[in-house]
C-alpha cells in the first residue's frame, strides 16, 4: 500500500508512521520529497486492518491506497493458469466449452426427461433444472422439491447427462448435493456466505451467479468464500443486473464476462436467459458471450414454453435451442472453444 503524509509533516512524526507500519509487519519504504514524504509498504495487505488503523490513528497521513486486490485466491497473482473443473468427467474451462441446458423448472418426468433427452441430441452435456426455486411471490410455482431431484437422478441414469440444480438454502445442502454433479447458487443467495461455505465444504463443482445487484468485486469475493473454504471448484456466472431499461427482464452485463475473465483464473458461464428474460434474444446474446471469452453457457429450454410453471418468456423450444447450438459453431471456432 502507498501511504501519503501530510505535506511539511515534522520529521518526528513521520517516523511514527514508519514505525507503525513495521509494527503492523510491513516492510516500509519511504521516499522523501521536498514538501511531502510517501511511505510504500510491502506486505499482505489483506490480512490486516491497516488501512482503519492508519487512518484513523495517525491525523499526519493524508491518505492511505491499497494496490492489492481484496480477493487473493481467485484472482490471477495467486494462479496464472485457467482453472479447469472436471464435473464427472466433462471438462469446463481453459478451452472446454460447456453446454448447459434444461428447463427452469422440473415440472413432470415427462416434461423432463423429453427436454433431457432433446438437447442431449443437440449438443448438451450438462442438464439443468431447479428442483428448489426462489420466486418473487410465494403464490407462485416453488419447485418439487425432493421428487425433482429425483427426476434429475433419472434423467441422469437415463442420459448420461450430467445435472446442475439450484440449492436455495443450508438446510437443503446435503441432499441436493447428494443429487447434483453442480450445485448452482442463484443471484438471490450470492452474497449468502454461510450457504457458501456450506456449498464448499461439499467439494462439488459450484456454478455461482452474479447477484442481482452485485458489483464485480463483490462477486469476486462471493467466489473468495468458496476457495478460501477449501473448495477451487468454481464457475462464475454472468446472468444479467437490475437496470433501467425495460425490453429486457436484466441488462446482460458482457462487459462482466471480460473483466471476470481479465481478473479471475475461474471459467465464467454466461445464462442469457436470465439475462435478457426473452426467448427470442438468447441466440444472439450466446453469440456475445462467446466473443466476450465466455467458458460456457446455461440455458432454459422447455417443451413448452408458454405452458411452462416459471420463466415461460425466456425459455427456447427443443427446435429453437437446436438451431442455437448449430448456429453457435462458427463462433465456437473462432473463439477456439471445443464444444
Ligand atoms: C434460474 O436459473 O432459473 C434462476 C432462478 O436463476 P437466477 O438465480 O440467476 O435468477
Ligand atoms: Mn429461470
Amino acid at each position: 500500500m502507498i501511504i501519503v503524509i501530510k505535506p511539511n509533516t515534522p520529521r518526528d512524526q513521520i517516523d511514527a508512521v514508519i514505525k507503525e507500519v513495521e509494527k503492523l509487519g510491513y516492510d516500509p519504504r519511504p521516499i522523501f520529497g521536498t514538501n511531502q514524504t510517501i511511505i510504500a509498504a510491502i506486505g499482505d495487505e489483506r490480512t490486516h486492518h491497516t488501512l482503519i488503523s492508519l487512518t484513523a490513528g495517525f491525523p499526519q497521513i493524508e491518505q492511505v491506497m491499497p494496490v492489492q486486490k481484496r480477493y487473493k485466491l481467485v484472482s490471477h497473482e495467486s494462479r496464472t493458469q485457467p482453472t479447469v473443473i472436471d464435473v464427472d468427467g466433462i471438462k469446463v474451462g481453459g478451452g472446454s466449452f460447456a453446454m448447459m441446458a434444461g428447463p427452469c423448472s422440473v415440472e413432470s418426468e415427462e416434461q423432463l426427461l423429453t427436454t433431457a433427452r432433446s438437447v442431449k441430441a443437440a449438443g448438451a452435456t450438462i442438464l439443468r433444472g431447479g428442483a428448489y426455486k426462489p420466486r418473487t411471490s410465494p403464490y407462485e410455482f416453488q419447485g418439487l422439491g425432493k421428487e425433482g431431484l429425483r427426476l434429475l437422478q433419472l434423467a441422469k441414469k437415463e442420459t448420461g447427462l450430467k445435472i446442475i440444480t439450484e440449492v436455495l438454502s443450508e438446510f437443503d445442502v446435503e441432499h441436493v448435493a447428494a443429487a447434483a454433479d453442480i450445485l448452482q447458487i442463484g443471484a438471490r443467495n450470492t452474497q449468502n456466505f454461510r450457504l457458501l461455505i456450506e456449498c464448499a465444504k461439499t467439494g462439488k463443482p459450484i456454478l455461482l451467479k452474479r447477484g442481482l445487484s452485485e458489483r464485480v468485486e463483490e462477486w469476486l469475493l462471493a467466489a473468495e468464500y468458496i476457495l478460501s473454504h477449501g473448495n477451487p471448484n468454481v464457475m462464475l456466472c454472468e446472468r444479467g443486473i437490475r437496470t433501467f431499461e425495460t425490453y429486457t427482464r436484466n441488462t446482460l452485463d458482457l462487459s462482466a464476462v471480460a473483466i471476470a475473465k481479465k481478473e479471475s483464473h475461474l471459467p465464467v458461464i454466461v445464462d442469457p436467459s436470465q439475462g435478457c428474460g426473452r426467448a427470442d434474444l438468447v441466440q444472439v446474446l450466446c453469440r456475445g458471450a462467446v466473443a466476450m471469452g465466455a467458458d460456457g453457457l446455461l440455458i432454459e429450454v422447455h417443451p413448452n414454453p408458454a405452458e411452462a410453471l416459471s420463466d415461460g418468456q425466456q425459455q427456447v423450444d427443443f427446435n429453437g435451442f437446436n438451431e442455437l447450438v448449430k448456429s453457435l459453431q462458427p463462433y465456437l471456432e473462432i473463439a477456439a472453444r471445443k464444444a
